[in-house]
């Protein structure tokens, strides 16, 4: 567990893009110590985009990553899947300009991963455990990383809405299995009034209700039930999981978040990397974070 990790076995599926609604074939593919996690446009003859900050590029309602010319969408919840495991070496072959949306959670994705099997690498994995905390706000809005011995997130949201409102978890992912039993299957979540606005912009077009929860007025649109009475939550902690995996190291910090969203939890994600002297890379240990400790590349 302390050393990096690929994948054993290639493994597959297929599904509707959420925003262009094309039929997309998602590949995993085990790649070798080092190489991070990478997708791979198979259908833009291979051309490479590292799932790393530097890549992140502007967009609504969901996370994309572009190199040049060639760009990945809606990657959080299969980043978020692939952090949470600690896969650190992966490659992410897409057909398409989006990862499947699948059923809107990252349970599919925890499936698929655990179906490929684990392979350790020898080279150990380096944590970036942070020293000081970084705060940020917007409006309303906050996000805040804290020392921390583990990674835990505490997130609260606030939704004039009567089956929102307010809700509050914290969870330690540090344990794989917590995210996949309490994360994983939380669902992404929008509101009828705001879908035919994204339809408008040209957006959501694969979007239904296999693979969203939609709130009308004063319910859910959905036959089934809630997964949990906060999926809501939940399925916030779980983006914020995938785009803080961005920063591309496993984090030792607990990070706390009010009313935030994909901008904010990118941003926080800019601001731990530019704040190199608030954190320092180095293999697991059960101390707790030193500060002082120098900050390495
Ligand atoms: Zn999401």
């Amino acid at each position: 567990m302390l050393n990096r990790q690929t994948i054993e076995n290639p493994v597959e599926v297929e599904g509707i893009a959420l925003h262009s609604g094309g039929r997309v074939r998602l590949r995993l593919v085990p790649a070798g110590p080092g190489t991070g996690v990478v997708f791979v446009r198979t259908d833009r003859g291979d051309a490479e985009i590292p799932a790393k900050l530097e890549f992140q590029a502007p967009s609504f309602y969901s996370t994309v990553l572009r190199n040049g010319e060639e760009s990945v969408g809606t990657v959080e919840h299969l980043m978020a899947a692939v952090s949470a495991l600690l896969v650190d070496d992966l490659r992410i072959e897409l057909d398409g300009p989006e990862v499947p949306i699948l059923d809107g959670s990252a349970r599919p994705f925890v499936e698929l991963i655990r179906s490929a099997g684990f392979r350790e690498h020898a080279a150990t994995r380096d944590y970036l455990t942070l020293t000081r905390p970084i705060v940020l706000h917007e409006e309303e809005k906050r996000i805040a990383a804290y020392p921390g011995r583990e990674f835990r997130v505490t997130y609260a949201i606030d939704f004039d809405h009567p089956l929102l409102g307010h809700q509050e978890l914290s969870v330690s992912l540090w344990d794989t299995h917590a995210f996949a039993e309490k994360l994983a299957p939380a669902r992404t979540f929008t509101f009828e009034r705001d879908v035919e606005a994204l339809r408008g912009r040209g957006l959501a077009l694969g979007g239904s209700l296999d693979n969203a929860i939609v709130l009308g007025e004063d319910g859910i649109l959905n036959e089934q039930e809630l997964r949990y009475p906060d999926e809501f939550v939940r399925h916030k902690i779980l983006d914020l999981t995938g785009d803080l995996s961005l920063v591309g190291r496993a984090v030792r910090a607990h990070v706390v978040a009010y009313r935030a969203g994909h901008d904010l939890h990118l941003r926080l994600a800019r601001a731990i990397l530019q704040a190199r002297d608030s954190w320092y890379l180095a293999p697991w240990s059960e101390e707790a974070p030193r500060r002082g400790a120098t900050a390495q590349a």
